[in-house]
């Protein structure tokens, strides 16, 4: 953000103190130098805060947070640590670019930030009544009814930009009823290899010899096998009717086995459609990278 002083420091057109950096965070003192030691963890991206922040990037800086606190413990000689942060200017959030607070602590440092607010005029039940939510579960799919005669894979990949950072998504149901979602992605990656993984890797969960019908809204893949372009690639040994090289041969490859083990249907479904398992893939795959 253009503006943002955080962004400002982040890019060095701000100077800071800088304590630690990695791919995703960068962490400096904070100016007020305040409490011995006292610093921000910031991501690289910008956020305002953990309102518009994505699970899994959360989860990346929080994993950073944490090497920070324990190295002020392990290496520097403190005895713990606080760790907060503040959720919009109500909240007293001072930069609206998200950020961690860290104290390293000591017994006796005369820190204290726990306060005594006094007692609420309600009690406890009945803010548990008012307070109280379950979360609206994407399990609550109940993807025994999905289950077939066959293992089943649902698949999808995705791509923000592409190439681009990526992700693949999937569902496994045994015909039992059990299921079992799967996700990853690559930083640099297409939404083709990304379509591949996700069959790849939903068909490794599946035994040798199994029959399997796989669901994919890529034409790219099931018409690989479906209209024999694959056939077709490995009798002209990796090369495409036009001479050049297959693209993705590697994870090509990788695939032509897994399926030659087994009894492989592929299935083309819409994309992005009411199709409630792909865009329960989607959202699996999609969250590699949001
Ligand atoms: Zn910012």
């Amino acid at each position: 953000m253009k503006d943002c002083l955080f962004c400002k420091i982040v890019k060095g057109e701000v100077p800071s103190y800088k304590i630690y950096e990695d791919e995703n965070v960068y962490a400096f003192l904070d100016i007020a130098n305040d409490v011995y030691g006292h610093t921000l963890v910031i991501p690289k991206k910008h956020y305002d805060n953990m309102i518009d922040c994505p699970d899994r990037t959360l989860g990346k800086i929080m994993a950073s947070v944490r090497k920070i606190g324990n190295h002020f413990v392990n290496d520097c000689g403190f005895e713990g640590y606080n760790a907060f942060n503040n959720n919009g200017k109500s909240a007293e959030q001072a930069v609206m670019h998200l950020h961690f607070h860290i104290f390293p602590r000591k017994s006796g440092d005369g820190v204290k930030i726990i306060q005594d607010f006094g007692k609420q005029d309600k009690e406890l039940e009945e803010i548990a009544k008012e307070l109280y939510f379950e979360d609206e579960k994407a399990d609550a799919i109940d993807y025994s009814k999905y289950a077939e005669e066959c293992d089943v894979v649902y698949t999808d990949g995705a791509c923000s930009g592409n190439p681009g950072k990526g992700g693949y998504g999937g569902i496994y149901i045994k015909p039992n009823g059990e299921a079992e979602e799967f996700s990853g992605g690559e930083d640099e990656t297409t939404n083709n290899r990304m379509e591949l993984m996700a069959v790849i890797v939903g068909l490794e969960k599946t035994a040798e010899n199994a029959k399997v019908k796989v669901y994919s809204d890529s034409a790219y893949v099931v018409n690989a096998f479906n209209q024999n372009w694959l056939t077709n690639w490995k009798r002209n040994g990796w090369r495409t009717a036009g001479g050049s090289e297959v693209l993705n041969s590697d994870l090509w490859k990788e695939l032509s086995t897994i399926v030659s083990a087994r009894d492989v249907e592929f299935i083309k479904v819409k994309g992005h459609s009411d199709n409630i398992l792909n865009n329960r893939c989607d959202q699996l795959a999609t969250a590699y990278y949001k």
